[in-house]
């Protein structure tokens, strides 16, 4: 019996491929129901591919697919990042389970930042994030003001908008988030909803032990997260690699590592960056990886931003 905790993007896919395979798993999460938080942003191909394997159709969830990307005073066009309506999405995951928890084999942490099971990491890196769900009446672009720090965001949901901050200091957030209204107009208004999260600014390799003792992690747990914070994928990608490794977890690390390379690249990025001194010999890679990826950019448009 495997028994997972977290039933958010990682763990309800992971417990849908075990029960495509026949495999019994039990799912439990600290939350009630799922809420309407942000991290709404997913890479279609991907994500599409990925959901098709336990049959679930993610154009049924797609909210918008939203044409261009503007960074402070860039423009790109978007290539394959859609709005998902995640709160729906994860609802209709959510009917198909009862929460349980059971005495297990193997317990499954796949409590993102949480990392609730797993041993604590030593100097983790968790960014503060601080959002609201607003109705504005604008061209449904993605707008990003971003700093060296982290960056201010808006995404559109198809009327409503999320907005939001994260970054390396939590004192800076709401001053993030004036700025990006300022650069985009996006004035304040009552706020539908406001809430604060965390997001793990750390790669896989920075994250492990990913297995110990009867305990094995997937998603952000382990660091599945890119350098700006794209967590979606790359937990559902985890959770696909973990249902091939159950009968030999001693192979999970390599097949982890092997496979978020580029995760690896990002985060070494950001952390140089945070601490003053871009590791520039990287962008060529990162770039060409992203822009095949999510938007067309070049190395150029990258640098305007950074430097
Ligand atoms: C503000 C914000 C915006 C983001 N935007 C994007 C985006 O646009 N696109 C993108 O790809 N990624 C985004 N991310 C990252 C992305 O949300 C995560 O990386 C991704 O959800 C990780 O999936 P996961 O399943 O590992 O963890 P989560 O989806 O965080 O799920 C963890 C689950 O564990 C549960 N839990 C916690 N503790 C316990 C416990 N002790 N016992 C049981 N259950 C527990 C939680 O309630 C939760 O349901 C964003 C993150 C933040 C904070």
């Amino acid at each position: 019996m495997i028994q997972i905790y977290g039933a958010g993007v990682a763990g309800t896919y992971l417990y849908y491929l075990l029960a495509k395979k026949g495999i019994k798993a039990n799912i439990f999460d600290t939350r009630k129901t799922p809420d309407c938080r942000c991290a709404w942003g997913f890479t279609y191909s991907e994500a599409k591919d990925l959901y098709s394997k336990i049959d679930l159709n993610l154009d049924d969830y797609i909210l918008v697919k939203p044409k261009n990307l503007f960074v402070n005073d860039l423009v790109l066009k978007n290539k394959n990042v859609v709005i998902v309506d995640k709160l729906s999405l994860l609802s209709d995951l959510w009917s198909g389970l009862e929460f349980r928890e059971s005495n297990s084999e193997i317990i499954v942490d796949a409590t993102g930042a949480k990392r609730a099971f797993l041993p604590k990491i030593q100097n983790d890196r968790i960014m503060r994030t601080l959002q609201f769900l607003e109705r504005h009446e604008k061209d449904e672009n993605i707008f990003v003001y971003f700093e060296r720090h982290g960056y201010a965001w808006a995404f559109p949901l198809g009327g409503e908008w999320h907005i939001g901050a994260g970054g390396a200091f939590e004192n800076r957030l709401q001053e993030q988030i004036k700025k990006l209204r300022e650069h985009f107009d996006f004035p304040e208004k009552g706020s539908k909803c406001s809430c604060v999260g965390e997001v793990r600014m750390l790669p896989p390799s920075k994250c492990r032990p990913f297995v110990s003792g009867k305990v094995v992690g997937v998603g952000e747990a382990i660091g599945c997260v890119s350098g700006v914070g794209e967590g979606n994928v790359p937990a559902l990608k985890s959770a696909e690699i973990l249902s091939e490794s159950l009968e030999n977890l001693e192979i999970y690390e390599k097949k982890i590592l092997g496979e978020f390379k580029w995760l690896e690249r990002e985060q070494k990025f950001v952390d140089s960056a945070l601490k003053g001194r871009p590791a520039y010999h990287l962008l060529p890679m990162i770039i060409a990886f992203e822009s095949k990826r999510l938007f067309r950019h070049s190395i150029f448009d990258f640098l305007r931003v950074f430097i």
